[in-house]
């Protein structure tokens, strides 16, 4: 099986170390701001049911942020649902898939949404601030740039894996989980 387990306690570290810029800016909003609006909620969700985060770990994980901000109650009652939805225990019980890049990229996130792809989706300003932030720096910076000008969103995140992880990935980024795995695995060796 591709994606092990992974549990509640670890998942700080492994955003830390292993989540696509996209995910990493979910997370952090997600513990800022203790919510996040249903686009963000999916992009994150099904990449942490992909990342092998399981339905119970995930409930209380977004139980204990979203409790902070609308209410264990309001969370149960209006949350839980879709998040049980996502891993196909309600409804139809279709399995939904994690996004992929292309679908990330295509997105539309309005104002107050913190999903969608940075390299397409922040200003300059803010994506090299959230590069800086994840150890970019100098001239990997400057080709990440060149490439977001040329709207090759997929290649500048690859080469910010091959910067931070000291470590080519030829096959190129086209997904979030890819990009997780890919990582865990160089970490792991
Ligand atoms: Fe996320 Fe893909 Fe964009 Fe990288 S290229 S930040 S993995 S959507």
């Amino acid at each position: 099986k591709e994606f092990g387990e992974v549990s509640l306690k670890d998942i700080d570290q492994l955003a830390n170390s292993s989540f696509p810029l996209c995910m990493r800016h979910l997370f952090e909003k997600l513990r800022e701001e203790h919510h996040l609006k249903h686009g963000g909620r999916m992009q994150l969700g099904l990449f942490l049911k992909g990342v092998g985060l399981k339905l119970e770990d995930a409930l209380a994980f977004w139980r204990a942020e979203f409790s902070q901000k609308v209410g264990s109650e309001r969370f149960d009652k209006e949350y839980a649902y879709s998040m049980r939805h996502n891993y196909g225990k309600e409804g139809k019980r279709t399995d939904y898939t994690p996004y992929s890049c292309q679908k990330i990229v295509s997105s539309t996130p309005g104002v107050g949404d913190h999903h969608g792809c940075p390299y397409r989706h922040f200003s300059e300003e803010n994506l090299r601030a959230a590069l800086g932030k994840m150890g970019v720096g100098g001239r990997t910076m400057d080709d990440v740039m060149d490439k977001v000008r040329n709207r090759h969103y997929q290649l500048a995140c690859t080469l910010t894996f091959e910067a931070i992880h000291a470590s080519s990935c030829d096959a190129g980024i086209n997904h979030p989980n890819q990009y997780f795995s890919d990582s865990q695995k160089v970490l792991k060796t």
